[in-house]
């Protein structure tokens, strides 16, 4: 119990002294806050952290996340040289493949940590003996070894931060119960607890598993739910004073291991995952007193894993067991983290940890703390942003579908492509039924159901992409794409986020977030990005004007919380008087795109659509097939083409309509994988695939969507100064062999060195080659030079190309 008197004003209050908490305000004071308060209910660590494994590796398979950990090792290194060591150990760890796919899945790691410069290398299953002697080897295909990772004492490591956090001036306060947080004009204001009331600008729940209840408190739906985890320590049985052994994975198996003083400790992830205190109906319930405390052993679900232990290290048959935790830990649906600022003002969150909160928690200390102070991520955290959850996350029952199937699925392969199974089909487009009847392969973006690509379209099986690229492909992709460039394709884009902006103030108020000018006149359309502080891209979208006081908002179906969050927030923070209304479930959208595209939708409206009356980035009302829509001449794959709005109801009749306008032209149904493949070769740039909030638009070749002719928009300073500086540049790799697909992170090189690493990549079936896009350097980025990337071990040739890579005068789109 702390004795500083209860303080009546902060700038910043932490709910939570686990090592997220701690972490968080050890940050915040080294960026130099001052009034940091934090407020623990129980004694600090007394949550999950304090039955925590320990385990800290640092490859993700997200960049940031892995940049996150490796700052965490930094951390907990450097703390080892204060008065309060956290215990650290750089013991290594080791990763054993016991299937051939888990071995290129190791070799595509060692490629990625390649571009981190970790030094992960591959290790024959012999020398994976020799640093772990235990093993049995039966069954083992390879492995790779990390020198740099370790183990570390949980609660040490929380008692470090805490220390260091209060060096510089936070202020501890345990046994001190958050009930209430009060807010004004959706802002916080003050935090209630039971021994007072605090008012404060910044609230900051780091309430691990109890997060969702503290997100309750201000109506914020933290989709987190507590599971049971589980793992055992034998009785001491290794030889002392011999070197700590690494830590162990066995993926393919399910379980993992480290040297717990001269024992094992071992765990893994159940095939039969457990909730605990929630349920498909009820959101958590977790009892007032549970703090420092485990739930029941649970041996029966344990026992696949304790069978699988015993098949690595025989040796585990035959030792005691001293201990066996089951302490519960909060997962989010997608095993990722569950940060930032919430829809209320204020408010943030660093909790879900999924088990790896440890390995993460430096990490998510340093990039939450920048988050507050700078009021917007200083990296790119789209994967862990709280704003990634849609509507669907509000339901105990899809939440927790979700984390149950990440859950079991934990240590599985997740190849790119992969689609979720659990929770299906739960928003679907009005002509959903009408997919499903023509043969249509769903795939599932934020809870939406999407045509992929419809299975009745053969194409060449010879096209299939060599490796994990292949693996969920499907050649009906090519004929979609031959389709939309030789004719017309259409293409359900329902699930699009949309939104309308109202008000006399809209035009200005879209003109400050908005780096283009979007307020051109009622009826034009444009593409523009919204652009952060630093001037990374924040988000881009289309903005039709519809009204002097009124504009339409389309953006990508994953991103209607994010988006038009960050359209409130500013709205907030600049006390713009606007109205930002989600309208997504109320349009239904059909892009039609190919040279046919005018033939088509000539024969089912009257309206004159040839270029001079209906000319590119222009929208217009009119009526399609006896229903009202807006059309806006707009294209995400490079085509003459339209995108058609209209309610809901009339969906289905005006589909059925252009497919039947469109059979004489061989128009063609297709999916988003054909989009993709189109858009790539064209070079339309993905938020969150080639740019996202690192990156600014000069170096994402986006210059020409900025309009410096407005002198007062978001970001703009730091976009000036930006321009006077640009360092590297998003370049066009294509490869002869259209079956070298690159899917993202793999390393390239010029001979020897290491120069980036690949952002996206595809097929492009037009110009007959694989296609990548990445960050170089601009020494390196010149048209015409050869790099090698590596895919799984392969070092693949590849040429920087001019761009774009398809129609490079835009006939097609302005014809
Ligand atoms: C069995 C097990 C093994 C694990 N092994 C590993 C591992 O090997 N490596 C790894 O990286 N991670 C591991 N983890 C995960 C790791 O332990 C957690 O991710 C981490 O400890 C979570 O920290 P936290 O600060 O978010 O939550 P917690 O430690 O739970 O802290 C949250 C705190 O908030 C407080 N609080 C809640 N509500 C209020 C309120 N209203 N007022 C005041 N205070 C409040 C709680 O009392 C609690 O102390 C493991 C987890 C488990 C369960």
């Amino acid at each position: 119990m702390s004795t500083t008197a209860f303080p009546s004003k902060a700038r910043i209050v932490i709910i939570g002294g686990g090592v997220g908490g701690t972490s968080v305000a050890h940050h915040l004071a080294d960026l130099g806050e001052k009034e940091v308060i934090l407020f623990e209910r129980s004694d600090l660590t007394s949550g999950s952290t304090f039955h925590s494994a320990g385990l800290v590796g640092q490859l993700r398979a997200d960049p940031t996340l892995t940049k996150m950990n490796m700052h965490s090792v930094d951390l907990y290194r450097s703390l080892e040289k204060t008065d309060t060591p956290a215990s650290w150990r750089e013991c290594g760890s080791i990763k054993l493949a016991s299937s051939p796919e888990r071995m290129e899945e190791i070799r595509r790691q060692i490629g990625w940590a390649r571009t981190f410069g970790l030094d992960l290398h591959e290790i024959s299953p012999q020398e994976a003996q020799g640093l772990f002697p235990l093993i049995d080897l039966k069954g083992v295909v390879g492995a790779c070894y990390m020198a740099s990772d370790g183990q570390v004492d949980p609660s040490q490591l929380t008692m470090a931060l805490a220390a260091g956090a209060r060096r510089n001036g936070v202020k501890i306060f345990t046994h001190t119960r958050v009930l209430e947080i009060k807010t004004k004009d959706a802002r916080v204001t003050h935090v209630v607890t039971d021994k007072g009331t605090i008012e404060c600008e910044i609230v900051v729940n780091c309430g691990g598993i109890y997060a969702p209840q503290v997100g309750r408190m201000v109506d914020v739906r933290i989709p987190i739910v507590p599971m049971s985890h589980q793992y055992l320590i034998t009785e001491n049985f290794l030889p002392q004073g011999e070197k700590m052994l690494p830590s162990l994975r066995d993926p393919d198996l399910l379980i993992y291991f480290r040297q717990e003083v001269s024992g094992l400790l071992m765990g893994g992830y159940e095939r039969n995952s457990k909730a605990w205190s929630a349920d498909f109906n009820n959101f958590d319930k977790i009892p007032e007193d549970f703090n420092g405390k485990l739930l029941t052993e649970e041996w029966e679900r344990f026992e696949e894993i304790a069978v699988n232990s015993q098949r690595r290290i025989p040796k585990m048959s035959e030792v005691g067991v001293k201990n066996f935790i089951n302490g519960p830990e909060g997962f989010t649906p997608d095993n990722e983290f569950c940060l930032g600022e919430t829809s209320v003002a204020g408010f943030y969150v660093a909790a879900g940890f999924c088990a790896h909160g440890i390995a993460g928690a430096g990490g998510i200390g340093k990039v939450v703390a920048e988050w507050i102070v700078a009021g917007e991520p200083t990296m790119d955290l789209w994967h862990m942003d709280i704003k990634r959850f849609g509507s669907s996350y509000n339901s105990p029952n899809f939440t927790l579908q979700r984390v149950t199937e990440n859950y079991e699925a934990y240590y599985d392969i997740h190849y790119p492509g992969e689609e979720r199974q659990s929770a299906r089909p739960e928003k679907k487009s009005p002509i959903y039924d009408w997919h499903a009847a023509h043969g249509a392969t769903f795939g599932e973006k934020a809870s939406w159901e999407r045509v992929n690509y419809y299975s009745t379209h053969k194409g060449d099986e010879a096209l299939r992409p060599i490796g994990w690229a292949g693996k969920y492909w499907s050649s009906a992709v090519q004929v979609e794409h031959h389709a939309t460039r030789n004719s017309a394709g259409i293409f359900d884009e329902s699930s699009f986020a949309k939104a309308r902006i109202s008000g006399t103030r809209a035009a200005e108020f879209l003109n400050y977030v908005c780096a283009n000018d979007v307020a051109k006149g009622v009826g034009r359309t444009v593409y523009t990005q919204a652009l952060n502080s630093r001037g990374g891209i924040e988000s881009d979208y289309t903005v039709t004007q519809v009204s002097d006081s009124e504009f339409f908002i389309v953006t990508g179906t994953a991103f209607a919380t994010h988006d038009f969050g960050w359209l409130k927030k500013i709205a907030h923070e600049k006390n713009y008087d606007v109205m930002i209304k989600d309208i997504t479930q109320e349009l239904a959208c059909f892009g039609i795109w190919g040279p046919r595209a005018r033939d088509i939708l000539s024969k089912v409206t009257s309206y004159d659509l040839s270029h001079s009356n209906f000319p590119f980035m222009h929208s217009r009302l009119l009526e399609i097939a006896g229903k009202a829509a807006r059309a806006t001449r707009i294209t995400y794959v490079g085509e003459l083409g339209w995108e058609i709005y209209l309610p809901v109801h009339d969906a289905l009749s005006v589909w059925e309509a252009l497919i039947e306008a469109g059979e004489e032209f061989q128009l063609m149904p297709c999916g988003y994988k054909a989009i993709e493949s189109l858009r790539l070769e064209k070079g339309y740039r993905a938020w969150a695939g080639e740019i996202n909030t690192e990156t600014n638009p000069w170096e994402a070749g986006l210059g020409f969507a900025v309009s410096l002719k407005k002198d007062n928009f978001h970001g703009r300073d730091a976009l000036v100064r930006a321009k006077e500086n640009v360092l590297r540049t998003l370049v066009a790799i294509t490869f002869e062999n259209i079956c070298d697909v690159p899917l993202g992170n793999e390393a390239i090189r010029i001979g020897e060195t290491v120069i980036g690493r690949i952002k996206s990549g595809g097929q492009g079936y037009t110009l007959g080659k694989a296609i990548a896009y990445a960050y170089l350097a601009n020494v390196h980025s010149e048209v015409g030079t050869s790099i090698d990337v590596e895919l799984f071990g392969r070092w693949v040739r590849g040429t920087i190309s001019d761009e774009p890579l398809f129609d490079p005068l835009n006939e097609r789109v302005k014809s």
